[in-house]
């Protein structure tokens, strides 16, 4: 946040309102104070003026009334008059002019118009005041002065309808307005005074109020960087202070609330983040606001990355919806993020966020790996599918031979033993099959009891190869490769026969004429590893790994031929691992297949010598 500048504050406000107010004042009382003064100090000037001239008339008309005697150095009334408006001066700006009543100028205080003695006026007013007029008074502008003209009549001594002059008075007022030019000059210092005292007091006043609204300021910011621990001041108990408890009150509420917030989001994120499903959260355009760490996991990015990325670019949806609003009615799917090199399928499930009006915010996804479960359902699916075609096979066949004797060849005594062998043969076949998949089902349900015996391996494993021998096809030969000393491993008899059945027999089965199969234990530390060799014509690499699963045949017509249904390895493997042993096979095309499986050893002291 910027601070407030000087030009936009309430403090400078603060001033031009009190100078303004101020200002205001002043003037009123200013227009005020002038004018009365004016009006005063100009009639008091006024009646001094009067004053003087009704004393000066006083003498003027005495003089002038007064009756000649003859006497030889008697002064004249004209000489008596100039006398008297000699004394009168002019330094005080009062001009005079004494008039006859033949309108002759007799005597003047004006040193410059001397001269003007004893010359005729033609002056209206004197004239007027003359011919039986009253006093005239009147302020007239002259030269840019303000001048007070008093015209009186003067009269006869005792008869006052006898005129015997005029007193003509000119008396400059400029003075009095000099004065109170004066007087407005201290005024207006004053003001100035008043002005730059008024403002200073309202920086101070300004301050006051400004202050703590800064304080508050500061602890706004404060707190919306989420640091609640600091308070105001409270400078006093009017609104701002009152205002600034309220504040302080926000606070620790605001305190509270956040620490509650925080708590929760701790929750959620420690929920989030420890989650092992993956949970991506939009807005309502579908840009990825939140994201744990699990779905960034799954996803294979980063979450700080795909913040703000659209959740259909993220999921790769783009094929299948064009609006994110189309996931609220998809509800979940399986989304393929597989690649050359593994499978891998996420389900995605979608579910909105909506407000109190019902208007979706958002969308919450929740992803998780299923590609085991997939695949365990493609297995089962397949299994299924695989189990019926391996019935339906036998069953066609043998449905065909009964026909066939049905329709009379029971009669024929040649055909009719052969037909019914087939039928035989499907029939134990089938049993067989039905059995394995008893026994591998059983397993799986681990409703499959052991009865392990600690038995000494290489003897039980001679005792297994003799009877192979008994009726092994002429062409093929077994060649023994087994330790001479004893070892012990606990195991179920009948179990292992079982494997060791099959794998031999699948050796024999895929042995070409004149093969010689080997059969091996060795001594591997803590555990035998038993091998079975043949010279058969070997697995494709690519099938190897595959020919331990349940149906599973690397040549399906040819060992569809030798009568196999594919469950034998798949025992096996099953049994190997009961045992806590490992299976694998490793062969070369063309050139024979070796299976592996090794057997955990008792304890070392049963071990004999070699
Ligand atoms: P079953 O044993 O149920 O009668 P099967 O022998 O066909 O039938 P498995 O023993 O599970 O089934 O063998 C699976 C597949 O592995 C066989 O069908 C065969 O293609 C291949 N296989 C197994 N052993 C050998 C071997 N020694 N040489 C070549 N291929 C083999
Ligand atoms: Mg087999």
């Amino acid at each position: 946040m910027n601070k407030v500048g000087f030009f936009r504050s309430i403090q400078l406000k603060f001033i031009i309102i009190y100078i303004l107010l101020l200002l205001v004042a002043i003037q009123v009382i200013g227009s005020f104070f002038t004018t009365e003064l004016e009006s005063q100090l100009v009639e008091t000037y006024q009646t001094s003026v009067d004053d003087r001239l009704r004393l000066l008339s006083h003498n003027l008309e005495q003089a002038l009334s007064r009756e000649l005697t003859g006497a030889e150095d008697e002064v004249t009334p004209e000489e008596e008059v100039r006398g008297i408006v000699a004394e009168v001066g002019s330094e005080d700006g009062m001009e005079l002019q004494i008039i006859d009543n033949q309108s002759r100028i007799i005597a003047t205080n004006d040193y410059q118009s001397q001269s003007d003695v004893g010359k005729k006026i033609s002056n209206e007013l004197v004239q007027g005041v003359l011919q039986g007029g009253e006093t005239e008074k009147k302020v007239v502008q002259y030269n840019r002065e303000q001048i007070y003209v008093i015209v009186q009549p003067l009269y006869k001594e005792g008869e006052d309808d006898v005129t015997v002059g005029v007193l003509y008075a000119e008396a400059n007022i400029q003075m009095v307005y000099e004065q109170l030019d004066n007087i407005n000059q201290i005024f207006l210092k004053g003001s100035i005074l008043a002005i730059a005292v008024s403002a200073f007091i309202g920086i101070l006043v300004a301050r006051t109020i400004t202050k703590p609204i800064m304080e508050m300021r500061r602890q706004a910011q404060l707190m919306a960087r989420g640091d609640f621990t600091q308070k105001v001041n409270v400078y006093g108990r009017d609104e701002i202070g009152h205002l600034a408890d309220t504040f302080n009150d926000l606070n620790s509420r605001l305190k509270h609330s956040y620490a509650t917030i925080e708590e929760e989001r701790r929750k959620l994120s420690s929920v989030l983040s420890n989650m092992s499903d993956g949970v991506i959260a939009t807005d309502n355009t579908g840009a990825v606001t939140l994201m744990n760490e699990a779905a960034g996991r799954l996803i294979g990015h980063d979450p700080d990355d795909i913040i703000g990325e659209l959740l259909i670019d993220v999921l790769q949806l783009e094929d299948k919806i064009v609006d994110i609003t189309e996931l609220q009615d998809s509800g979940s799917m399986i989304i393929d993020f597989s690649n050359e090199e593994e499978e891998f399928l996420v389900r995605s499930n979608f579910s909105t966020v909506v407000d109190d009006e019902e208007e979706i915010t958002g969308f919450i996804t929740v992803i998780s790996d299923v590609t085991e479960q997939e695949k365990v359902e493609q297995e089962r699916r397949e299994f299924v599918s695989n189990v019926s075609h391996e019935l339906r096979t036998p069953l066609t066949t043998m449905r065909s031979y009964i026909e066939a004797l049905n329709d009379g060849a029971w009669k024929d005594k040649e055909i009719a033993p052969r037909f019914l062998e087939v039928a035989q043969n499907e029939t134990d076949r089938m049993i067989r099959m039905v059995n394995d998949l008893l026994q591998l089902s059983k397993m799986d349900a681990k409703e499959y009891p052991l009865q392990k015996e600690r038995t000494e391996f290489v003897s039980y494993f001679h005792q297994i190869i003799d009877r192979f021998e008994m009726n092994i096809p002429e062409h093929i030969t077994l060649k023994r490769d087994l330790p001479r000393g004893k070892y012990l491993v606990w195991l179920d008899k009948d179990k292992m026969t079982q494997v060791l059945d099959n794998i031999i027999s699948n050796a024999i089965k895929y042995s070409p004429e004149g093969g010689t199969i080997q059969l091996k234990v060795e001594n591997n530390r803590h555990h035998l590893l038993v091998s079975i060799q043949d010279q058969g014509m070997g697995i494709a690499y690519d099938k190897l790994e595959r020919i331990f699963e349940r149906f599973y045949r690397a040549d399906k017509a040819r060992t569809r031929k030798l009568g196999g249904t594919g469950l034998g390895l798949a025992i096996a493997k099953e049994l190997v691992e009961v045992h806590h042993g490992k299976i694998w096979a490793k062969s070369v095309e063309g050139k024979g297949t070796t299976i592996f499986f090794t057997l955990p050893l008792m304890n070392k002291m049963w071990r004999g010598e070699r």
